[in-house]
């Protein structure tokens, strides 16, 4: 599973990072980038999932 990023929709909420930190990360500004790669670790799935619900600006999404 791969995860998608909309940095110029992202209205740096902060909600991804907190929902799954192995993830998303924020950077100095709050807006969100990759924790690691576009690819999620396995076993990061379901917190991936929730991060995107969780964005209200609905900026992330998932690609299986
Ligand atoms: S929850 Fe959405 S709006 Fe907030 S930092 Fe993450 S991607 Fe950006």
């Amino acid at each position: 599973m791969k995860v998608t990023i909309d940095r110029p929709t992202c209205q740096a909420y902060g909600n991804c990072a907190d929902e799954a930190p192995g993830v998303f990360d924020l950077d100095d500004l709050g807006y969100v980038r990759l924790a690691g790669d576009e690819e999620v670790p396995t076993g990061l799935e379901q917190e991936a999932r929730a991060a995107v619900l969780s964005c209200p600006a609905r900026a992330l999404g998932t690609v299986d």
